[in-house]
């Protein structure tokens, strides 16, 4: 069993269109590489820091992300996937190039899994007006002509069903 911790650049498009690892920005690696039977078990964790957009207010978000790794590699020519059996739709595993792993497609997948589907600024953002798209934060108490609540209440006085008077 080794360890492997190193920081590796963010390969490019490391997320979705809209959140993501910013490509060239430092990714931590930490992981376990275990031999086993089928060939090398790779496990462990990835830090990195994603960015993108608030989905309420569009700000930029940074915000840290971890994520769990684990990934089978066969060694080369011994996977067992490629026995001559035509009924065996096993997906193949990913292979061992000679002594190195290429981890980018493991740690891509695990990535987008981890990302926030609503990413946001903070867990309270009050988001942008949907009148006018004014930023709600830096306008406490923004509104628009909005009818007074008072009136409001009268409003609604007045829409109850008249009540049967029929008795
Ligand atoms: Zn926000
Ligand atoms: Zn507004």
């Amino acid at each position: 069993m080794r360890s492997l911790s190193r920081s590796v650049p963010a390969p490019a498009h490391l997320g979705v269109d809209v959140l993501g690892v910013p490509a060239g920005s430092p990714v931590e690696l930490d992981l376990r590489l275990e031999s086993v039977v089928e060939g090398v078990l790779v496990s462990g964790t990835v830090t990195a820091t994603m960015s993108g957009e608030c989905v309420r207010c569009l700000d930029p978000v940074t915000a840290p992300l971890v994520v769990d790794l684990q990934e089978l590699y066969a060694f080369p020519g011994a996977r067992p996937g490629s026995e001559p059996d035509e009924d065996d739709d096993t997906e193949p595993l990913p292979e061992m190039n000679g002594d190195l792993i290429d981890l980018e497609p493991a740690l891509r997948d695990a990535v987008v899994l981890a990302l926030p589907l609503r990413p946001l600024c903070r867990d309270d953002c009050p988001g942008l007006c949907s009148e006018c798209g004014a930023r709600l934060e830096d306008e406490p108490g923004h509104v628009h002509d909005a009818v007074d609540p008072r009136w409001a209440a009268l409003g609604g006085l007045a829409a109850e069903p008249e009540h049967d008077r029929s008795t």
